[in-house]
């Protein structure tokens, strides 16, 4: 017998998280010099990290010898005052990816549902399904939103996770405060929300979500050191959490999940928001650029909160491998139920004409 017969179904079934081309192996497989590869494919900052952070980190890097804080206790401080909420009410993650999977171990066996948009961040599904647990699917509206209503009428007594991305990747909507309040006022004791808000910086409106957590309600918002503070290749990210949910998730980790490096960096990088106002500016400026464009050409796409857009090229697979051959790194949506778009990292100028440029020579515009 083979050692795979005795793995867990749900294991053996799972199709695993396809992250964007590395650059690196772009490069080696074009024969092209890295430096020419343009990379718009996870929704990483151009401008790269803060200078601040980096001298924290290679000052930090000198301590590697030592097992971290496992409290993360200075990183916590500043987050626990920064949302005005308590040291015990927050909880740090290897990426706000670990956070997810936190939050799947603390609630999700067999029987027990997760609850998401349609289109939503393919880790969702990959997380639920870890754990066995039932991963249940809302349409969103015609504008692509959230169907906050629909998902509140999909709720059963198995539902236990709603996740409500805000902005959502891949498709950049958002839901605004008062559908907001309207779902929380209404949403059962016996569910957890938690609100991924990893893209908010980029956000134009910025619903206020932590007041559910100081209101007490069973809430994680969830934030990642990852887009707008360019810490991507760190592993940082955080929750902020109701008592209860957070001292479950503080058990659930392993004592040393959120390294020496990160935990410096992800702090610098705080008390550098004008890298912050920089990286955003430069993404509402290349929207813009974008959008700009695919109106002369006359493609759909969708307005974004985020610093990506997803745009109809009609076979999205084909345009992504055109792309990639010349250097371009994109996004293909396939997995994500939508062939027919593209995601697009919105980078620096630079980086957006040469993307379009590539796009204008595969699409004849
Ligand atoms: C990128 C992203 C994250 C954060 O990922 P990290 O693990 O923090 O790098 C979380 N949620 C969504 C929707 C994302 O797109």
């Amino acid at each position: 017998m083979s050692i795979t017969s005795y793995a867990n179904q749900y294991v053996l079934d799972l199709v695993a998280y396809q992250p964007g081309k590395p650059i690196e192996e772009t490069a080696r497989e074009l024969g092209m010099e890295p430096e020419r590869i343009v990379k718009l494919a996870s929704n990483e900052n151009s401008l790269g990290p803060s200078p601040k952070a980096v001298d924290a980190m290679v000052r930090a890097a000198s301590g590697a010898h030592i097992y971290p804080d496992g409290a993360s206790f200075e990183l916590r401080s500043r987050l626990a005052a920064d949302h005005g909420v308590s040291f015990e009410q927050t909880v740090v993650g290897s990426g706000s990816s670990e956070i997810i999977e936190l939050l799947c171990h603390a609630f999700l066996h067999p029987g027990i549902e997760l609850m998401a948009a349609r289109h939503s961040f393919s880790m969702y599904p990959i997380m639920c399904k870890l754990f066995g647990a039932k991963y249940v699917e809302v349409e969103n509206k015609a504008d692509w939103s959230h169907d906050l209503m629909g998902m509140l009428k999909a709720v059963t007594p198995a539902t236990r996770l709603i996740f409500i991305t805000n902005p959502t990747n891949p498709l950049g909507t958002m839901v605004q405060q008062e559908e907001i309040d309207a779902f929380m006022a209404q949403v059962p004791d016996h569910v957890v929300v938690a609100f991924d808000e990893a893209y908010i910086d980029f956000a134009d409106t910025k619903p206020d979500t932590m007041k559910f957590v100081r209101e007490g309600k069973n809430v994680v918002v969830m934030r990642t050191f990852s887009k707008a503070y360019g810490l991507a290749g760190v592993r940082a990210g955080y929750a902020v959490a109701s008592a209860a949910v957070a001292d479950l998730l503080n058990k659930a980790r392993t004592p040393f999940n959120i390294n020496l490096i990160a935990q410096a960096g992800a702090l610098a990088a705080l008390d550098d928001q004008e890298h912050i106002a920089r990286s955003v500016e430069m993404v509402k400026r290349g929207r813009q650029q974008y959008y700009d464009a695919f109106k002369a050409w006359g493609l759909d796409y969708i307005p974004s909160q985020g610093n990506f857009i997803l745009v109809k090229v009609g076979r999205g697979r084909e345009v992504f491998d055109k792309a990639l051959a010349q250097g371009v790194i994109l996004r293909q949506m396939d997995g994500y139920g939508l062939p027919e778009y593209i995601r697009i990292t919105v980078g620096t100028q630079k980086e957006n004409a040469r993307c379009l440029e590539v796009l204008a020579g595969i699409l004849g515009k």
